[in-house]
C-alpha cells in the first residue's frame, strides 16, 4: 500500500502546479487522446507509473511552455538528473524488476576517450550474450535495427533543435510524417518546436534527458534519463506514453535495454545505416553533404531487404538539408516512406493511445492484441487524486525520499 500511495505523487504535483498557472495558455495541445484506445499490456508496470483513464486521463496538464509546465524537471546537461530526486515509484518499479531478475547484473562501461566508444572492464566481452552491446553491433532479440522490406522508416534524433523548424516546414510541404527521438531537456528549451512536431501528427519518442552513453550510467541514472523524458512527453501530449526509445550514440546493452523495457515498457530502436550528419557542422567537418548524398544514393538504389532505418538528425539546417536532398531519391526508387514508430509499432507509436497522426500502414492492426474497453480503464486511474490539484505544496512530492 505504501507503494500505491507513492505512485500518485508525480501526477499530484503536476495537477497542483497547474492549479497555480492555469491562465498561462501561451501554448495549446491541439489533439487530445482519442477514446477508447488503451492497448498496451494491461499488467505492465508502466500503467502504474504514468496513469491515464478514459476518455482522457482526467488530468488538466500545465500549458506546454509555461513556468508550471517546466518546473518539475531536472536541469539539462552536463549534469545527469540527480538520482536522489527520482520519484519513489520509479525506483520501486526498478527494484521490483531487479528482484524479478529481469535486469542483468553486468559491469558498466566507461568512456575512455572523448568521441570514442565506451569500453567494458577487461575480461568482459561486449559481444557476449550477457552484455550484448549495440555499440559493438551485438543485436538483442526484440530490439529493432531494420525496417520491413521495401520501407524507409523515417526518424530524426536530438530535437527539438536548430534544424527542427526547417525540417517541419519541409515535411508539411511533402505531407510526410516522421518520428522524433527527442531529448527531454531540449523540449524544455524549445516548447514551440515540440508542439509543432506533435500537433502536425509526428510521433514523439525518447532519446534520454541529457544524451549520455547509457551503458556508462548506473541503473538509477538510466531510470532518470528515461523516466524524465517519458514524463515530459506524457505531460505535454495529453497523457501519451511513448513506446520507443533510441539510445544516444546507439549505445545500449542487455542491462540498459532491460530497464527501458521492464520498468517503462520501451522498445529499443537502433538503425542499420548511419549518415554521420551530426558531424556536418563540426570543425573540421566529419562528413560533407556530398558524402551523405553518395551514401544515400547507394542505400536507396540498393536491395530493399531489409528496409532502411537511417540515422538522421534535426540538429542543424545542414543536417536537415541532407535529408531534403535524399527525400526525392527515396520516392523515385519506389520505397514506402513512413514514420519509423508507425512502421515498427504496427500503427501504434505510443503505449496507451492511437497515433496522433492517423493511419500510415493499415488501421486494422491497431490495438488488436489487448484493447481494454474504456469503461474499465479508469480503474487504473487515481482520478480523485489527479483532479484535486488543491495542495499547492505537493510540488515537493517529486522530491521523494529514497
Ligand atoms: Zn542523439
Amino acid at each position: 500500500m505504501l507503494t500505491l500511495a507513492l505512485l500518485t505523487l508525480p501526477l499530484l504535483s503536476v495537477a497542483s502546479i497547474h492549479s497555480r498557472h492555469q491562465h498561462d495558455h501561451a501554448h495549446n495541445i491541439a489533439k487530445r487522446l482519442p477514446s477508447p484506445q488503451w492497448y498496451h499490456e494491461p499488467d505492465h508496470p508502466v500503467h502504474e507509473l504514468f496513469r491515464r483513464g478514459a476518455p482522457t486521463d482526467g488530468v488538466t496538464y500545465a500549458a506546454v511552455g509555461s513556468d508550471g509546465w517546466s518546473a518539475p524537471y531536472p536541469p539539462g546537461p552536463p549534469a545527469s538528473p540527480d538520482v536522489k530526486l527520482l520519484p519513489a515509484a520509479w525506483v520501486a518499479a526498478l527494484n521490483d524488476a531487479i528482484a524479478r531478475k529481469a535486469i542483468p547484473d553486468i559491469p558498466l562501461s566507461t568512456n575512455v576517450s572523448d568521441g570514442g566508444s565506451p569500453v567494458y572492464p577487461s575480461g568482459s566481452d561486449p559481444n557476449s550474450p550477457q552484455i550484448c552491446s549495440a555499440t559493438y553491433q551485438c543485436r538483442i532479440d526484440g530490439d529493432i535495427w531494420d525496417a520491413a522490406d521495401g520501407y524507409v522508416g523515417l526518424s530524426f534524433d536530438d530535437g527539438p533543435e536548430a534544424g527542427t523548424a526547417s525540417l517541419l516546414d519541409f515535411l508539411d510541404q511533402q505531407k510526410q510524417q516522421v518520428t522524433h527521438f527527442m531529448i527531454g531537456s531540449n523540449i524544455i528549451y524549445q516548447p514551440d518546436d515540440f508542439l509543432n512536431a506533435f500537433n502536425r501528427g509526428d510521433d514523439i519518442a525518447v532519446h534520454t534527458w541529457t544524451h549520455p552513453h547509457m551503458t556508462t550510467q548506473s541503473n538509477l541514472q538510466v531510470l532518470g534519463e528515461l523516466g524524465w523524458t517519458i514524463q515530459i512527453i506524457h505531460n505535454s501530449t495529453g497523457g501519451r506514453v511513448p513506446k520507443f526509445w533510441r539510445p544516444p550514440y546507439g549505445d545500449s546493452d542487455a542491462r540498459t535495454r532491460a530497464i527501458a523495457k521492464e520498468v517503462f515498457g520501451l522498445t529499443t530502436i537502433i538503425w542499420n545505416q548511419d549518415t554521420s550528419d551530426w558531424s556536418l557542422d563540426e570543425s573540421p567537418p566529419g562528413t560533407t553533404a556530398d558524402k551523405i548524398k553518395a551514401s544515400m544514393q547507394q542505400w536507396l538504389t540498393g536491395p530493399k531487404s531489409p528496409g532502411l532505418i537511417i540515422l538522421e538528425h534535426e540538429l542543424t539546417n545542414d543536417s536537415v538539408a541532407s535529408f531534403v536532398a535524399a527525400y526525392p531519391v527515396m520516392k523515385s526508387n519506389g520505397w514506402n516512406v513512413v514514420s519509423l514508430a508507425q512502421l515498427v509499432g504496427n500503427n501504434a507509436s505510443y503505449q496507451n493511445s492511437a497515433s496522433n497522426s492517423g493511419p500510415v500502414i493499415a488501421a486494422d492492426v491497431l490495438g488488436a492484441k489487448s484493447i481494454v474497453a474504456s469503461s474499465s480503464a479508469p480503474t487504473t486511474s487515481p482520478s480523485g487524486a489527479a483532479n484535486s490539484g488543491s495542495n499547492a505544496n505537493s510540488n515537493n512530492s517529486l522530491v521523494s525520499a529514497l
